[in-house]
């Protein structure tokens, strides 16, 4: 891991659905402050990998650890107070609830961080990234646009101040400018606050554009890795990641 000491280090992960092997021995590491990719078809694992990550999933062999810590120790509520943080595919923020009550929830069990006056620090900032989630604050969650869901989801993941940010498919199915403004904030964070960031992504092009190094799953194990701006010109990722019609 170069000169970075490394945070996360997911070694021969093994997971399965039933019959289904879903991740095959995969072995990855990320940084301290580090932005790494992982990139692949549909189906290929990604999700699962980070569900694993987020221990939401039985690990059949293989280990994760952050900063050497083993995870399987953990329960996945108490990940979160380690400082992992998960932004989920789709969007997954409490429609019912208001913009504001949804931010307050991604500190909810936190112990180290002292509610009030901090979880008011942490949003303001997120308001910061986001304006137009300042603006409705009070509305309920559910009536905002896809792009604004998106973003709310991205800032409830960030009031817990991870040290690592888990983002699943971020850019799924929003316009592009709705797209251009998600990553100048994947930008942003990792820049002002230090987060290391492990992010699936299906727009392989804006995903290696931002990171440093990249994974490429296939139907369950790591097919390429390498640094990310090699990667552009690897001929294996253009012909099937940067140049086909899959590539939004
Ligand atoms: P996508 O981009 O479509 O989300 P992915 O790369 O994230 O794809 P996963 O969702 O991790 O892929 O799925 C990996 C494999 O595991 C696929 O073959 C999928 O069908 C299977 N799978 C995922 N979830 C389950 C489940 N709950 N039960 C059974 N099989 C599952």
């Amino acid at each position: 891991m170069s000169k970075m000491g490394t945070l996360l280090s997911v070694e021969n992960l093994w997971i399965s659905y039933g019959a289904v092997e879903a991740l095959r021995g995969v072995n990855l590491e990320l940084g301290s402050g580090d932005i790494v990719a992982v990139l692949g078809a549909n189906g290929a694992g990604k999700t699962t990998l980070l569900k694993a990550i987020s221990g939401l999933l039985k690990i059949k062999q293989g280990q994760i650890f952050l900063e050497g810590n083993d995870l399987s120790r953990f329960l996945p509520f108490e990940l979160v107070g380690l400082g992992i943080s998960h932004v989920p595919e789709g969007r997954k923020v409490f429609a019912t609830l208001t913009v504001e009550e949804n931010l307050a929830l991604g500190a909810y069990g936190v112990r180290n961080l002292p509610a009030g006056r901090d979880v008011g620090i942490r949003r303001d900032w997120v308001f910061e990234l986001f304006t137009i989630l300042k603006e409705r604050r009070k509305q309920l969650a559910g009536t905002l646009s896809g792009g604004e869901q998106q973003m709310l989801a991205i800032g409830r993941g960030l009031i817990s101040r991870p040290r690592l940010l888990l983002m699943d498919e971020p850019s799924l199915g929003l316009a592009p400018r709705i797209v251009q403004d998600i990553f100048r904030v994947i930008r942003q964070i990792h820049q002002e606050d230090q987060v290391s960031i492990l992010l699936v992504e299906q727009n392989a092009r804006k995903a290696l554009a931002v990171s440093r190094y990249a994974y490429i799953l296939e139907t369950g194990d790591i097919s390429i890795q390498g640094e990310a701006r090699k990667l552009k010109d690897d001929e294996r990722v253009r012909s099937a990641y940067l140049g086909g019609s899959g590539v939004k």
